[in-house]
């Protein structure tokens, strides 16, 4: 969602003039685009101004920290941070040519007055700004901001404010710019995609038009929520070739009383019946999630429950976390961060433990198999080697003289070996 916004941000800012860099020694204007989603993405971003404090020494230079941890934070982190002169959040993207304008103008002068645009909006989306894309593989297409579910632990509906669809017809002409300009995936984004509506459009129909877009190989999306997933979407997924079978399907936790708490409006039964239901439907999905422990007053009995949650779906891979209580978040208010971080560490340790192993369970399945494979680019291991995803959005790497075509070119791999992480084709 960072990246899609930062192409937002370019976009906006190239209209009025402001010409971009790649050299930082040569910029007036750096600007941070910030996610609050953990800890951990905070302390990224106060090493980062802390290295531009240095900077900021030697020459004038006006800072903007953009995004979701501006909008949460918002005036403790300008007082926190003196070298920060403009914050603006994540729906007050147009604003920032004329803050910075005047920044530049009141640095010019001597003056140093910070400049804050931080107002949610329930109808921004954007509508008519076309990305400022780099050229690539992949093209994200934000198709609606915000989100009303308000679970208990997260901070976006605070700092991405209401929900909100956008137009299916500006969406589509983004998928076609994109289709011309050689991209040959798009990435669907929304919070929770399953509450994509416009008139009578639902997420379904929408990424169904999206994949009738020729020249288009591939359509993901991210993330759905298991609380609405609808059959009519399942049934997308199945029938249509150019709609990928992976879907990240966000879990949290195995616990009932954990869900509950978390205001995630599913059992962990009901997750697994769903499970259950998009593997009937698309026998070769890929299922991936996400997983928090540690949520305040989980007991080693919730997290047994997710332990044997896990190792009863046995999704392709998991993304999962240590709880990072969020300032503003109902959790934060209602509730104690009572689990000792040594704890949270041994249960995250545990479940990357056991789904490693069940990762590579599956990923043995490939071996043997040819796959259709969209090439990214090179490894990042290794220069020689060709890197590029499956449909169900598994790595695999090869030997680039085994046939490397070039980012954007869909081919075929043999699969003769598979890791945790990795398919090996040839
Ligand atoms: S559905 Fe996702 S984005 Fe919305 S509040 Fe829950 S975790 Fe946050």
């Amino acid at each position: 969602m960072n990246e899609s916004d930062s192409e937002l941000v370019r976009s906006l800012l190239k209209q009025q003039g402001f010409v971009f860099t790649e050299d930082r020694e040569r910029a007036d204007v750096l600007l941070v685009n910030t996610c609050a989603i953990r800890e951990n993405a905070h302390n990224k971003i106060y090493a980062h101004l802390s290295e531009l404090k240095a900077v900021k020494k030697q020459r004038p230079l006006v800072v903007g920290v953009l995004g979701c941890m501006a909008q949460n934070l918002k005036t403790d982190l300008a007082d926190k941070e003196p070298i920060v002169d403009v914050l603006a959040g994540p729906d007050s993207y147009r604003q920032l040519p004329s803050l910075l304008t005047t920044a530049l103008e009141a640095q010019e002068q001597g003056l140093a007055q910070k400049r804050f645009a931080l107002d949610l909006s329930e109808y921004e989306t954007y509508e008519g700004i076309l990305p400022d894309r780099d050229s690539g593989v992949n093209a994200w297409i934000t198709v609606m901001r915000g989100c009303d579910n308000f679970c208990s632990f997260c901070v976006v509906p605070y700092t991405r404010g209401r929900e909100r669809s956008r137009d299916p017809e500006s969406i589509l002409d983004e998928a076609r710019d994109a289709a011309a300009r050689g991209f040959k995936q798009i990435t669907l984004l929304g919070q929770n995609v399953n509450s994509y509506r416009y008139g009578e459009w639902d997420f379904a129909r929408l990424i169904t038009a999206v994949a009738d877009v020729s020249e288009i190989e591939r359509v993901r999306f991210t993330s759905p929520h298991p609380k609405d997933f609808p059959p009519a979407l399942i049934e997308a997924i199945a029938t249509h070739p150019r709609v990928c079978k992976h879907i990240h399907l966000p879990l949290q936790s195995g616990s009932d009383r954990i869900l509950e708490l978390m205001g995630r409006t599913y059992t962990g039964a009901e997750y697994l019946a769903l499970v259950d239901r998009i593997r009937r439907a698309i026998p070769d999905i890929v299922l991936t999630t996400d997983i928090i422990c540690g949520f305040c007053s989980e007991s080693d009995d919730d997290f047994q429950a997710t332990f044997r949650l896990v190792e009863q779906a046995q999704l392709d891979s998991a993304y999962i976390f240590k709880y990072s209580e969020r300032k503003n978040t109902i959790a934060a208010r209602k509730y104690a961060d009572d689990i000792p971080d040594q704890v949270k560490g041994q249960r995250v340790s545990k479940l990357v433990e056991i789904q490693r192993a069940i990762t590579a369970e599956r990923n043995r399945r490939y071996i043997g198999k040819t796959l259709p494979v969209l090439i990214e680019g090179d490894a990042t291991r290794s220069p020689t080697q060709g890197m590029g995803k499956t449909d169900g959005n598994i790595t695999v790497v090869w030997d680039k003289s085994t046939g490397h075509p070039g980012p954007g070119a869909m081919v075929t791999k043999h699969i003769f070996d598979a890791s945790a992480a990795t398919l090996y084709g040839e």
